[in-house]
C-alpha cells in the first residue's frame, strides 16, 4: 500500500478543525501536519487523495449494527459482506456487531459460531458484544474470558423479549456485578418487556393489528421507566458503567441526563431513524409500508418533540453516541408478515450506510457542531468501546481510516439514488442530504472513490478491544 497524502483538506477532530494534510504510510497515520511542512513528500512523489474543499474525518465507527442476525426463521438481510460494503459506501470504517447467547447455550459458543460467520466476510474491521440472553452460573462464569482471551470488552442485556433475550432485574444485577469487576461495560435494551407483551396481546386481541400499534404497544413511559431501573441497578452493582442502546424517548433521555448530572457512569446512543422518522408519518402508513419501520424501540410521536429533545441531547452530551442498530429485512419475505399482525413482523430497519450523512445534515441545519458530528459518531464510541486511539480520531500512530467528505456536493437516498444494503426498499426513500462521502480510506487502503467501492471482503480484521474508556 505504500505512502499515501491527503492533501488540501480541513481535519476535524472533536476539538477542532485546522487545515492540515495527511501523511500515510502502510496502514497508519504517521504525520498529521501544515501543508507547507517538510515532512510531506513533494507532489507527485506517493500517491495523492486530492481533498481540497473537503472535510477530512476519521472514518466512521458504528457500534451497534446486526448483519445476518437470525430473527426467528427470518435472517436479516445484510450478510456481513453486503452490510460492510454497505457501511464503506457511507464512510464507515469499523463496525460492533453481535455474538449471541440464549437460555441453555453456551456464551463461547456463541462467540465461536460468530466469528465463523464474519471470518473472510467483512470489507471494514469488525468487532464484536457478547449478549447474554440466559444469565446463570454457566455464563456468568465465561463474562471475564470475553475479556481477558477474546477482544470482547462489553456486553449486552435485554429488559425486553421476555421467552428469547430477557433477563430479570435479578440476572441483570448479577451480570452487571460480574461484568462490573472484570472491567466490562454492560449495555442494555431499555424497555420493559413484561408489561409490553400484555399491551401487544390486548392490542391483537382487540384487532389492533396495524404496524402503528408496534409502536403504540411500547410507550415512552416502559423505556423510561426500564431506563430508570438499568441506571439503580448500575449503581447497586457497584456503579458499574452503563450503557443504554438506541434511547427514542424524551422521558428516557431525562433518565440518563439525570444520572449523568449525578455522576454517574451512564452514557446513552440514540440512532438515526429517532432524529428523523416519526410514529406518524413513516410507522402509521398502511400495510407493509408502515412495517418497514417497525424497529424496537419504536418511532416516536412527532407531537411530543422526542426529536428536538434527542439532538439537544447531543449537543449536550446526555446522548454521547450515534449508531445505527442496523438490522435491515426486506418487505417480501419479511416485513410482508404485517399481514399475520404487527406481532409476527420481524424487528429492525437498515441505516448503517447513511449515518454519516444523516448526522451531518444535523450541522447544515444548526442541531450539532462539525466537531460534535465527529465525536459523537467517530471518537466517542471508539473509545467507550475501548477502540481508541487506534480508531475515531486522525492522530499519529493511528489507523489510517479517514473519510473525505465533500460538503459542496448533496447526495439523495434510497433506491433511486444511493443505497448499496441488501434490501428491497430504503427507509430513507427519497431524502436529500447536503455533503457527500468523496472517498474512504481504510488501514490505508482506498476502498471508496469516485470509482466506486475497492474493497473486497476479508480485508476487514477483527479488532480485539480494551476495556471501556468511559465516563464521558
Ligand atoms: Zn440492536
Amino acid at each position: 500500500m505504500g505512502r499515501i497524502v491527503v492533501r488540501g483538506g480541513t481535519v476535524v477532530s472533536p476539538s477542532g478543525r485546522w487545515r492540515a494534510d495527511v501523511l500515510i504510510d502502510d496502514e497508519r497515520i504517521v504525520a498529521v501536519t501544515a501543508p507547507d511542512a517538510a515532512v510531506l513528500p513533494a507532489a507527485g512523489e506517493v500517491a495523492e487523495v486530492d481533498a481540497t474543499g473537503c472535510y477530512v474525518i476519521p472514518g466512521g465507527v458504528d457500534v451497534h449494527t446486526h448483519m445476518q442476525l437470525p430473527m426467528g426463521d427470518l435472517t436479516s438481510s445484510d450478510t456481513f459482506a453486503s452490510g460492510t460494503a454497505a457501511a464503506a459506501w457511507g464512510g464507515v470504517t469499523t463496525i460492533v456487531d453481535f455474538a449471541s447467547q440464549q437460555v441453555g447455550e453456551r456464551v463461547l459458543d456463541g462467540l465461536e459460531a460468530r466469528h465463523a460467520e464474519a471470518e473472510g466476510q467483512c470489507v471494514i474491521d469488525y468487532a464484536f458484544h457478547q449478549t447474554i440472553g440466559g444469565v446463570d452460573d454457566d455464563s456468568l462464569a465465561a463474562i471475564p474470558t470475553l475479556i481477558e482471551r477474546e477482544g470482547i470488552s462489553s456486553i449486552k442485556l435485554f429488559m425486553a423479549y421476555p421467552g428469547t433475550y430477557y433477563s430479570d432485574d435479578g440476572q441483570i444485577l448479577r451480570a452487571m456485578q460480574v461484568a462490573g469487576e472484570a472491567g466490562m461495560l454492560t449495555m442494555m435494551h431499555a424497555e420493559n418487556g413484561i408489561a409490553i407483551d400484555v399491551l401487544r396481546a390486548q392490542a391483537m386481541a382487540a384487532g389492533d393489528t396495524d404496524a402503528v400499534h408496534h409502536g403504540l404497544t411500547r410507550p415512552p413511559e416502559l423505556e423510561a421507566e426500564a431506563t430508570h431501573r438499568a441506571v439503580q441497578l448500575a449503581k447497586v452493582a457497584g456503579n458499574v458503567p452503563l450503557y443504554i442502546v438506541h434511547l427514542s424517548a424524551s422521558q428516557a433521555l431525562e433518565e440518563v441526563a439525570r444520572a449523568r448530572h449525578a455522576g454517574r457512569n451512564v452514557l446513552a446512543e440514540t440512532c438515526p431513524q429517532y432524529l428523523y422518522l416519526s410514529l406518524e408519518d413513516h410507522l402509521a402508513r398502511p400495510g407493509v409500508e408502515g412495517a418497514a419501520y417497525i424497529c424496537s424501540t419504536p418511532l416516536r410521536s412527532r407531537h411530543d418533540h422526542h426529536q428536538k429533545d434527542l439532538w439537544a441531547g447531543l449537543r449536550r452530551d446526555d446522548l454521547a453516541v450515534v449508531a445505527t442498530d442496523h438490522c435491515p429485512f426486506c418487505l417480501v419475505d419479511g416485513k410482508d408478515r404485517i399481514s399475520e399482525g404487527f406481532t409476527a413482523v420481524p424487528n429492525g430497519i437498515g441505516g448503517v450506510e447513511h449515518r454519516m450523512e444523516l448526522i451531518y445534515q444535523g450541522v447544515v441545519t444548526g442541531e450539532i457542531t462539525l466537531e460534535r458530528w465527529v465525536e459523537t459518531c467517530c471518537t466517542t464510541p471508539a473509545r467507550v468501546f475501548g477502540m481508541h486511539p487506534r480508531k475515531g480520531e486522525i492522530v499519529p500512530g493511528a489507523d489510517a481510516d479517514i473519510v473525505v467528505f465533500d460538503p459542496r456536493r448533496t447526495t439523495t437516498l434510497g433506491r433511486a439514488g444511493k443505497h448499496h444494503m441488501a434490501m428491497d426498499h430504503s427507509p430513507w426513500e427519497g431524502i436529500t442530504v447536503d455533503g457527500a462521502i468523496d472517498t474512504v480510506i481504510s488501514r490505508g487502503e482506498v476502498i471508496v472513490d469516485a470509482n466506486g467501492l475497492h474493497g473486497r471482503p476479508g480485508r476487514g480484521r477483527f479488532l480485539r478491544r480494551d476495556r471501556p474508556a468511559v465516563l464521558r
